[in-house]
């Protein structure tokens, strides 16, 4: 059996194809930019969906060697997402389901991070440090769910590097430029904020660009960032490790591409004598691939959708795992 899945939760539309045994066949995005100095404007980035759609389709198909015809199930990112885009997908997936008369599954986007840094590192039972542009979330398979033992009670990580990026005037995404700047920077002391096992990014944000504006190097901000920031991301991974008793983690999103981060977090499963993972690079951001391999596992689980609808604010403990 063959899936086609469809990520279009924000800024990327993404057709993937994915065999039963785990086989990526295709994987092909285009990511909405907005223009320089603006934040994501759903509908947008819905309309930017509909125009590419069809393109990336025949892209997929071409790249996996694969007729329609021989896909076998259909999958949709639900949620959690920005409704004009979630519904972007949806109805693109509705049609095409229709027409081929295949069986269509939502999945929830986050899980299908967590899916695909299992399948592709062979972690097993992970605490996954899901980091990307909007989210933030620390996540475990504990009684029937994967459940989020902490999170971002404002920006996530990755728009809050983007935030600074702009404060210092380094375009975006910034996330690679902070890293390089932060080579050459010293300590300086910025907030560090974290409440119970949640954390907050905007505090920090705010204070980096006061450094700026007072004559602080670049480099020492971006330096000093990273090492509060992702000192927070490593304390809340730590203690859900230890809480939940799991011998894995997991890192993935955008921001996993960073070497800082994947060093610490490296270092304390390492003291811990627990085994640390990172998802390879193509499958860390949003993409369909993702989708398509939660659908596969969706379906091997005998998961049946009552109604094909998107779930802009699901949550990733709305979901019933049966698969795990
Ligand atoms: P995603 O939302 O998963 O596509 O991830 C995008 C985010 O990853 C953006 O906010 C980038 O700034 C961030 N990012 C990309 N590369 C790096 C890096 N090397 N270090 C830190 N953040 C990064
Ligand atoms: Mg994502």
């Amino acid at each position: 059996m063959i899936c086609l899945g469809v990520e279009a939760t924000a800024h990327t539309f993404g057709v993937g194809i994915v065999t039963d045994k785990g086989k990526v066949l295709a994987n092909v995005l285009d990511t909405y930019r907005p223009p320089e100095g603006w934040g994501i404007e759903p509908m947008k980035a819905a309309q930017h969906h509909e125009e590419v759609a069809e393109k990336l389709l025949q892209k997929a198909l071409k790249e996996a060697k694969v007729d329609l015809s021989e896909i076998g199930l259909i999958a949709y990112s639900q949620g959690p997402g920005l409704p004009p885009c979630l519904y972007k997908g949806l109805e693109f997936c509705k049609k095409l389901a229709g027409d081929l008369k295949l069986p269509l599954i939502g999945v929830n986007h986050c899980i299908a991070h967590i899916e695909i840094g299992k399948l592709t590192t062979k972690a097993r039972d992970p605490v996954t440090l899901y980091v990307s542009g909007a989210n933030t979330q620390v996540i475990a398979f504990v009684g029937g769910k994967y459940r989020i033992f902490g999170e971002t009670q404002d920006i996530g990580i990755g728009n809050a590097l983007d935030k600074l990026g702009r404060d210092l005037g380094i375009g975006f995404p910034a996330g690679p430029k902070v890293e390089q700047l932060a080579k050459k920077g010293k300590w300086i002391e910025l907030p560090y904020v974290v409440k119970g096992m949640d954390l907050s990014f905007s505090g920090i944000v705010s204070e980096a660009a006061r450094r700026v504006k007072k004559g602080t190097s670049k480099e020492d901000v971006c330096f000093s960032f990273q090492e509060s920031a992702f000192a927070m991301l490593t304390e809340v991974t730590e203690r859900a490790m230890a809480h939940t008793g799991k011998k894995e983690v997991l890192l993935t999103g955008g921001v996993a591409a960073n070497q800082r981060l994947r060093d610490m977090l490296s270092i304390m499963a390492k003291e811990r004598g627990d085994k640390f993972y990172v998802c390879p690079k193509e499958y860390c951001g949003d993409c369909g691939a993702n989708i398509a391999w939660l659908g596969i596992v969706s379906h091997k689980a005998e998961v049946k959708e009552k109604e094909h609808e998107i779930k802009p604010r699901q949550r990733t403990d709305d979901v019933e795992v049966t698969w795990t």
